[in-house]
């Protein structure tokens, strides 16, 4: 093992920004901001190794840190002429996670450690506060107590309140009447006057020694101990382990743990704490951001229990926005170096940063510093914003954009236009547009959603303890906390709708009391909502609304445009769309679609208008009745592909030949069965016939693809010529078609030389009868593990592959499709696969099958178009594998297109594969 210690300290550190790995994000951090002279108060980091070795003895911390732990406290002490344990002149530490990747709120911290009775007097003594003094004692047993001896917050709840109702009476205020919620709005934590406090503390110790059967700990170095290793079991964590989860963060990284001298924020009106980002997180504009309270410490900004005031005088555009309480009005000179610092810390580190501040009577220290969390719509104007302002190149604005936030970018907004009623309005916390029935709590939230309800939670305020209830909800209303909130920098990581803040309405007994308000800020009416009442929120503007509103499609932005516009310039892969329709072939174009990879002609059959005709031509005996149904499908099935040809004009559409097995198209139902019969004047029992006689035990293995047209060559037939027919009238009105027809489920050459010979003279017959002829290819799917082995022969059929990875996973690994999501997420969570297999390719099998079919298939025919158009083709770790293998192109849906287009440029980047002349800038 390395240095199990780095310090940091006295304008020098042991660390550096490149260590994240071994230092964590907060670590690596504070190291390089000490480097850079910027005012950090000193402290240590204990390594990322340390908290592995951890828990690989047991948890236990190794032998010899202690020792070193020591030692660098002693290096503390004579840094600042202060002594953990002394009472004269205490050092107080802060003791804090931090993990190579954030986790906001998920791992645990500790402030104020070092303190005890007699200690708390010499801090009184020191400061000449006594009401600070007892305040950071009683934070401190409070945290300590929750975190490191397991005795939970919220029994100390009612200590709390009697310790506001004792300064209540002191204060004159009458309490009898109020709330907890109204009772600690008049009588805020600062409020608090020492005797109450006192008394408070005794109690909390009291609640300590009855819940634990041992009196809180006085020793600071055994504080010390204890909380060094519940930093480290809090990586382990339920939150945890569902944060690393749904972010991908290996188990195997650890967390840092940071041993900090305390600065305070709340040593009075001269002093506070705050959360900035050197770019606004939410819209990404480039202006200095963030939130302060006066008076308070961190934890107050981040629990949101009291709302924060802006930095800046222009305001963060929150509810409680008043100029006059921003920083820069407060704290000029404080503020004024907080610019300068933000400034040299973009300009460092060349990305977005978020920081954390305190001001102790009027001096400021920086306690962190890392790159910034953004919505998609954020990560987008910083990076294109950054590399126009020179700060970084193009390529490194590209590989700036997780290709999986853009999404949120697509989402569709309020309509602007639509009747709505207005509830109240919060902080727009998270961007995007969310309606869906109220709920009051997380596990309620996840039990309605896992019914198929669309739900917002509501909350007070959410803790990190919310967690699942947050994955599980379209949006998140809170009525107390900032911009900065849990919820909101949740919310936003996770790409979910937010209005945080919203102070007209309150949450209690399962429903929620809403004021609402006039023009002038009266209240005019108290609304309630109770849980399954459908509201809208707007996380843009921050607004809630009663019901349910309309939404209109996203608006893409000019810097996504450019950013595009670069990705595409240095992207190999071409990306198309799976499309049915024109609608979609339309919103895929729009989108950037090159073409359509895949088009499912049986989506086409399930109209209402058609599926009579499918039906007829299923129950139809022998040929001839077929071929009659089947000409009543070809007019619709032509007009279809007009359509989708002429939103395609100049771009190729590859369009698959019927697929599904034709019992999907007949009712099973006995109340279906007695409309069909009575449409058709077919008896229900011949109907039912019917039914067994096409029944399978494996219809994903039984007689579909491919082999409909071994029976039932006519039906392929008439696709093939409404395909052709509607080519060659689209390509008439001189717009360019480029159609390919395409065979799925194939496993030999012989039914792909028999399909050929069907399509090659359907296309003689209508070449014929048009005077025209248009270019048409042919070629197959590769779903079969036996189409990958013996690609090549299909090969000599075909003139393009395209992978269904959706059954060739389902094949290759011989897991249903349809069965899966039963047992498929017992097999990530242990560990057998790391994601599960229909959404990201397995590579080392379904992976190195698309690699024999592409090796094959070009050794037969050189010039092989390949591309793939299962589900992975919108999957950014899939696409950086096709990328290697070398495909052509990838197929997704219409609203992944642009996923795909930057997930391919990252890749291309990665591969050293890119082309175009930016790609060596
Ligand atoms: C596939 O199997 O990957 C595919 C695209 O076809 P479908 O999903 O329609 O079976
Ligand atoms: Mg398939």
């Amino acid at each position: 093992m390395r240095k199990s210690i780095y310090f940091f300290g006295g304008g020098q550190a042991d660390g550096d920004a490149q260590q994240k790995e071994l230092l964590g994000g907060k670590g690596a951090g504070l190291a390089e901001m000490t480097r850079l002279g910027i005012p950090v108060p000193p402290g240590f980091t204990v390594t990322t190794e340390v908290c592995n070795a951890y828990y690989a003895a047991g948890r236990a911390l190794p032998a010899g840190v202690e020792d070193e732990i020591k030692a660098s406290i002693g290096r503390l002490e004579s840094l600042l002429g202060a002594r953990l344990g002394s009472a004269e002149a205490p050092l107080l530490v802060s003791v804090r996670s931090g993990a190579r990747a954030s986790m906001p709120g998920m791992m645990d911290t500790i402030l104020n450690l070092g303190l005890n009775d007699e200690i708390a007097r010499g801090l009184a003594r020191r400061t000449g506060s006594e009401r600070f003094a007892l305040d950071a004692y009683r934070r401190f047993i409070l945290a300590y107590a929750d975190i490191v001896l397991g005795v939970p917050r919220d029994r100390f709840e009612e200590a709390l309140g009697r310790a506001r109702k004792q300064a209540a009476a002191r204060l004159g205020v009458d309490a009898t009447r109020l709330n907890a919620a109204e009772l600690e709005r008049k009588v805020p934590d600062s409020l608090l006057d020492p005797e109450s406090l006192a008394a408070l503390i005794q109690r909390q110790k009291d609640i300590v020694l009855g819940a634990t059967g041992r009196p809180f700990p006085d020793d600071p170095y055994a504080q010390l101990w204890g909380a060094i290793r519940a930093v480290f079991d809090s990586w382990k964590n339920h939150r945890a382990e569902v944060y690393r989860k749904m972010h991908d963060i290996p188990e195997a990284w650890g967390t840092a743990c940071n041993v900090q001298a305390m600065v305070f924020g709340n040593l009075g009106d001269d002093s506070g704490t705050g959360v900035a980002f050197t770019r606004d997180p939410s819209t990404g504009e480039r202006r200095f951001y963030g939130e302060w309270l006066p008076n308070a410490q961190g934890e107050d900004v981040v629990a949101g229990v009291r709302t924060p005031h802006p930095l800046s005088r222009s305001g963060s555009g929150g509810a409680n926005e008043e100029d006059d309480c921003s920083l820069e009005a407060k704290m000029p000179e404080a503020y004024a170096e907080l610019v300068e610092v933000q400034g040299k810390l973009e300009q460092h580190f060349r990305d977005m940063q978020d920081l954390e501040f305190t001001i102790q009577q009027k001096k400021l220290f920086l306690l962190q510093c890392r790159t910034g969390k953004r919505t998609g719509r954020a990560a987008v104007r910083i990076a294109v914003e950054m590399a126009k302002e020179g700060l970084i190149s193009e390529r490194e604005a590209i590989l700036r954009v997780d290709p999986g936030s853009i999404d949120q970018l697509l989402h569709p907004s309020i309509d602007g236009s639509a009747p709505k009623r207005l509830l109240a309005r919060g902080l727009p916390a998270s961007p995007g547009a969310a309606t869906g029935q109220v709920v009051f709590s997380a596990d309620e939230a996840e039990r309605r959603a896992g019914q198929g309800k669309a739900v917002i939670l509501v909350r007070s305020e959410t803790s990190p303890e919310d967690i699942h209830g947050m994955k599980a909800a379209r949006g998140i209303l809170t009525a107390r906390g900032g911009m900065t909130s849990h919820a909101a920098v949740v919310a936003r990581g996770m790409g979910k709708s937010c209005v945080a803040g919203c102070s007209a309405i309150s949450v209690s007994q399962g429903q929620m009391a809403v004021t609402i308000y006039d023009d002038h800020g009266h209240p005019t009416d108290t609304i309630t909502v109770k849980a399954g009442d459908v509201i809208t929120l707007d996380g843009g503007t921050g607004t809630v609304y009663l019901g349910a509103v309309p939404t209109v499609p996203a608006a893409l932005s000019g810097e996504f445009e450019e950013l595009m516009v670069w990705a595409d310039a240095v992207r190999r892969l071409r990306v198309r769309s799976n499309a049915d329709t024109p609608h979609d072939a339309r919103t895929a174009r729009n989108f950037g679609a090159e073409g359509i990879g895949l088009c499912r002609t049986e989506h086409m059959f399930f109209d209402e208008e058609r599926i009579q005709a499918v039906r007829e031509m299923i129950l139809a005996d022998g040929e001839a009745g077929r071929r009659r149904a089947l000409a009543k499908l070809l007019p619709f099935q032509r007009s279809d592909f007009v359509g989708v040809f002429r939103e395609m004009a100049g771009l190729p559409v590859t369009i698959r030949l019927l697929d599904p097995p034709l019992h999907e198209f007949l009712p099973q139902d006995e109340a279906q069965l007695q409309q069909l019969s009575r449409a058709m004047g077919v008896p229900v029992k011949e109907l039912q016939r019917k039914n067994e006689e096409l029944a399978e035990y494996n219809p994903m293995l039984g007689h579909r693809g491919c082999r409909l047209a071994i029976t039932s060559p006519e039906i392929y037939e008439m696709q093939a010529r409404a395909i052709l027919e509607a080519a060659c009238e689209v390509a008439a009105a001189g717009i360019e078609v480029e159609p390919e027809i395409m065979i799925p489920l194939s496993m030999t050459r012989r039914e792909l030389a028999i399909t050929r010979a069907l399509v090659e003279g359907v296309a003689e017959k209508v070449f014929a009868e048009k005077g025209r002829r248009v270019d048409v290819r042919f070629g197959t799917m590769i779903e079969l593990p036996r189409a990958a082995i013996v690609a090549g022969e299909l090969a000599e059929e075909a003139e393009f592959f395209s992978f269904g990875t959706n059954d060739l996973t389902q094949t290759a690994l011989g897991i249903s499709r349809d069965d899966a999501g039963r047992f498929l997420g017992a097999y990530v969570e242990a560990g057998i696969f790391t994601k599960d297999p229909f959404q990201s390719l397995d590579v080392a099998g379904v992976g190195a099958l698309v690699e024999m079919g592409r090796d094959r298939g070009r050794a037969a025919r050189p010039g092989l178009t390949l591309g793939i158009c299962g589900e992975h083709g919108g999957d950014p770790s899939s696409i950086a594998f096709f990328e290697r293998a070398g495909l052509d192109y990838v197929s997704c849906s219409p609203f992944r297109v642009p996923v795909a287009r930057l997930a391919a440029a990252q890749a291309a980047l990665a591969a050293g594969s890119s082309r175009g002349p930016r790609a060596t800038d």
